[in-house]
């Protein structure tokens, strides 16, 4: 493509979308020498991206129980940018844990995944004295990560700043209107120009309690969907999430009663939980839920269809886009041209 072979390392690139797939193309972009500005048409509280409402999990291995081998590769690769780029990323692996009537569920699982220990009653309350008496065992991961992303979205945009990017809020901007690279990062906001994208919408709960501690998120099997309870700061949990074929916003009572009853199924002691946000976001999806590079001709990229897996596999698209421009290299699981 033209923009490859006519782009030197301060060349200047325009990204759409300041959410977890345009922040590490800037980030990455950036650090590589290249005029950055990303640009991002909501404040920068991000309340209407998808990200403002995600669990943060990077959790390569438990994903991998449902997902495309793709998604474990990208995930595995971008723990080490997480780790490179923010190294104060937590890193306290995650647990999987089930009650005895879901025990088929919990073995399918551990089948399933690779990357864990298996631990007995006392092992767990060894590694998270809150759950002590309450499983009989667990299934520890202890390379996952997990990452607060009202917390480290503007950690990214401050780090894409102190690499010499610029970042303009509430701008709302289409890739005709920019010069040089453009890179359209906008997720469910680019229907116009990639019309499968469909929202599968997740919803969520936080709550508040100094009577649980934990240091890494618990996933609870569950027939439908993987619930988890993640540990913020300030005694915050956020209980999620639910996979719905709806694009409407807001949280039912049905997946409420589900994901209260998830954490009041890890510890009783949540019962007593004060009730602070119920939230939804719709994860942008291709047909067959895999992430796109789309290298659109003329100057622009798309990067889309990140679906449950932005903040695992973000920082890997932004490294396969620069491998792109950089070096003309391609990674053919990921990207295609239109
Ligand atoms: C409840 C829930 C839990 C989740 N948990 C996890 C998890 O644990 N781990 C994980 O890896 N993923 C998780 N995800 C998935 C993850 O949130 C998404 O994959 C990811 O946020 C998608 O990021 P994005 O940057 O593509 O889209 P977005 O975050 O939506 O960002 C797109 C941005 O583009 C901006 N934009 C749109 N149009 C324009 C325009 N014309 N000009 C300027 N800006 C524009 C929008 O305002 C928006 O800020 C979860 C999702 C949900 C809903």
């Amino acid at each position: 493509m033209q923009h490859r072979s006519n782009l030197r390392g301060n060349s200047p690139v325009s990204i759409i979308g300041a959410g977890v797939a345009g922040a590490w193309q800037a980030l990455l972009f950036a650090k590589a020498g290249h005029a950055v500005t990303l640009y991002e048409r909501s404040d920068a509280a991000l309340m209407h991206a998808t990200s403002h409402w995600a669990g943060g999990m990077l959790a390569p291995y438990c994903e991998s129980e449902a997902s495309e081998p793709i998604i474990s590769r990208l995930g595995l690769a971008a723990l080490d940018l997480w780790r490179r780029e923010l190294p104060e990323t937590p890193f306290n692996g995650s647990l999987v844990v089930a009650h005895a009537r879901d025990r088929a569920d919990y073995e399918r699982f551990a089948r399933r995944t690779c990357g864990h220990q298996r631990l007995d009653a006392a092992q767990l309350a060894e590694l998270e004295p809150s759950l002590e008496g309450r499983f009989r065992e667990g299934l520890f991961y202890p390379a996952e990560g997990h990452v607060e992303p009202r917390r480290v979205l503007p950690q990214l945009h401050q780090r894409i700043i102190e690499a010499g990017g610029t970042i303009h809020f509430d701008c709302d901007v289409h890739s005709g209107d920019l010069d040089g690279l453009v890179i359209d990062c906008r997720g469910l906001g680019a229907r116009d120009v990639e019309p499968e994208l469909r929202g599968v919408k997740g919803e969520m709960i936080l709550i508040e309690t100094d009577e649980v501690q934990l240091a890494r998120p618990v996933r609870l099997m569950h027939p439908r969907w993987p619930l988890y309870v993640i540990p913020r700061e300030n005694n915050l949990f956020m209980l999620g999430a639910t996979s719905l074929e709806a694009e409407h916003t807001g949280v039912s009572l049905r997946s409420a009663l589900e994901l209260l009853g998830a954490a009041y199924a890890v510890h009783p002691a949540f019962a007593e939980a004060r009730l602070v946000e119920f939230g939804s976001g719709l994860r942008p999806a291709y047909p067959d839920n895999l992430p796109r590079i789309t290298l659109a001709g003329g100057n622009v990229i798309r990067v889309n269809g990140l679906y449950r897996h932005g903040f695992l596999i973000a920082p890997s698209l932004a490294q396969a886009t620069l491998n792109y421009v950089a070096r003309g290299q391609i990674d053919n699981e990921v990207m295609r041209c239109v």
